[in-house]
């Protein structure tokens, strides 16, 4: 496994399997790698020639009171889970190297863009879209893969692949759980002992809220209403919504189908889940 911290190691890691035309699996993260970011290697590993992969923590995407500084950094258990797993080439980056002092460029979507995360965080996604779109110049992948557990993000590099007419397919994979329903999280590490206890609430709403549309309920305040009883007592909801998988348009009633999203925070630490209705 090549182990590469500046674009031109990368290029020229590279450069003979693009010469012999193969497909390039690319999985970008910010690193604290756990059994999520693990399943989009394995399926990337399966689905291509070359296993490539990154882990950046890209200050553009954090917003100023946001957890940068105490984000968790853990490069030589990720590399080894990495080289495990098969990887042919990973990008350690460094902001020095990714963003020069010249560097002078944003790649903002809008619409997709409108609520859920896009409005609680202004700037995160604009930071995701110039990183992502940095990442696959460098990359130039065949096929890029995220997660659904991001699903705006998944809406929101779908658009920009189009938009921009980037040669490459986007896979989003499914939600990688732990045993009681908690969907992985680098951020899980953060939860109090007693907040982790608590946390697969935020699941069971879901679940709950999808139980109540298949029994009928079509109405998207009930379902939604759902959810915010659920978790009244323990967490502060940020939002609760019902989103399409393509484009994040949200969904009026009657809702046939789509995603239930929701972001809460259990004492400091903000969690992001969602489940499809229709499975
Ligand atoms: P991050 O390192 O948080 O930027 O995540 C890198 C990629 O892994 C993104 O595409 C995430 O959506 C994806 N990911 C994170 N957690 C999970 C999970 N529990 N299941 C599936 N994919 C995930």
């Amino acid at each position: 496994m090549h182990v590469v911290r500046t674009e031109e190691a990368l290029r020229a890691a590279l450069a003979e399997w693009r010469a012999n035309r193969r497909s390039i699996g690319f999985v970008p993260t910010m690193g604290a790698l756990h059994a999520g970011h693990m399943s989009l290697v394995e399926r990337a590993r399966a689905e291509n020639d070359v296993l490539t992969a990154s882990i950046f923590v890209n200050p553009l995407q954090f917003g100023e009171r946001e957890d940068l500084s105490r984000y968790p950094r853990t490069e030589a258990a990720d590399l080894a889970s990495l080289e495990e797993a098969g990887a042919d080439v990973v990008l350690v980056g460094s902001t020095e190297d990714m963003y020069p002092a010249e560097f002078a460029t944003r790649v903002e979507i809008s619409r997709v863009t409108s609520g859920g995360e896009g409005a609680e965080r202004p700037g995160h996604f604009p930071g995701v879209t110039t990183v992502v779109a940095k990442l696959f110049g460098m990359f130039t992948p065949t096929r890029a893969y995220f997660g659904w557990k991001d699903m705006q993000q998944c809406c929101v590099i779908r658009r920009m692949v189009r938009d921009l007419s980037y040669p490459l397919e986007v896979v989003p994979c499914e939600i990688v759980r732990e045993s009681d329903g908690l969907a992985c999280s680098s951020r899980n590490r953060y939860l109090s002992s007693a907040d982790r206890a608590k946390a697969p609430a935020l699941y069971r709403a879901l679940r709950a809220a999808r139980e109540l549309w298949r029994g009928g309920e079509s109405r998207g305040d009930a379902l939604c209403a759902l959810v915010r009883a659920r978790l009244a007592d323990d967490f502060r909801l940020d939002y609760v919504e019902l989103r399409d998988e393509e484009d994040y348009r949200e969904l009026t009633d009657p809702i046939t189908g789509g995603r239930i999203v929701a972001a809460a925070r259990l004492g400091g630490t903000r969690l992001l889940d969602n489940l499809e209705l229709a499975r």
